[in-house]
């Protein structure tokens, strides 16, 4: 009895943190309103819907406003700088199945899956954005590093950073927060 309420607790506390990195994992739990469609009907996406640029193309919310929009570690990270723990969000998996990797915070498409690779740091790593004007880089100097952080070009949202230690062809290597991340499978409408 304690040993299965303890294994309980354990799936309490990761089952929240999955259902922040990846949607699929959330339809699959049950918990997304999606897995209540009937069955035949197309699946939903349980992520908010993309937010529309201003003329200039980015898009600017209140921090009350991204705070409602965002839970609270997509927040933490995209928001304020955070980064995710290594090899928690299961977005860093390389996996068959081709799609786009969108920013959580405005719906952006950021990285293509066929840039993708494993770089064993437990982080989704690319080789390059999507295009040029999809990721900002700028330097951080935080944390005593002198470091090149990346963001969304559209909401300036907190991606991670990208260091000059990657594979062919760029020789780049992305390393991106997955809660930062919303992958979209190539045969999603
Ligand atoms: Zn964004």
């Amino acid at each position: 009895m304690f040993i299965r309420r303890l294994l309980a607790a354990a799936l309490l506390a990761v089952a929240p943190f999955f259902a922040a990195c990846d949607p699929d994992t959330r339809a699959a739990s049950g918990a997304s309103p999606a897995a209540a469609a009937p069955a035949g009907a197309p699946a939903t996406d349980p992520a908010p819907a993309d937010l529309v640029p201003d003329a200039d193309g980015k898009v600017r919310l209140t921090d009350a406003e991204w705070r409602a929009r965002l839970d609270p570690e997509a927040y933490r990270i995209l928001r304020g700088s955070g980064t995710e723990r290594p090899f928690s969000c299961p977005l860093w998996k390389i996996t068959d199945e081709p799609g786009r990797y969108h920013c959580a915070g405005c719906g952006l498409a950021l990285f293509d899956s066929a840039a993708k690779f494993d770089s064993g740091t437990g982080w989704p790593s690319f080789t390059r954005p999507l295009a040029d004007d999809r990721v900002l880089e700028r330097p951080d100097h935080s944390h005593g590093m002198v470091r090149v952080e990346t963001l969304c070009a559209r909401c300036d949202g907190h991606l991670g950073h990208v260091f000059p230690d990657g594979p062919p062809p760029t020789g780049q290597r992305y390393c991106i927060n997955g809660v930062a991340l919303r992958f979209r499978p190539a045969s999603s409408p």
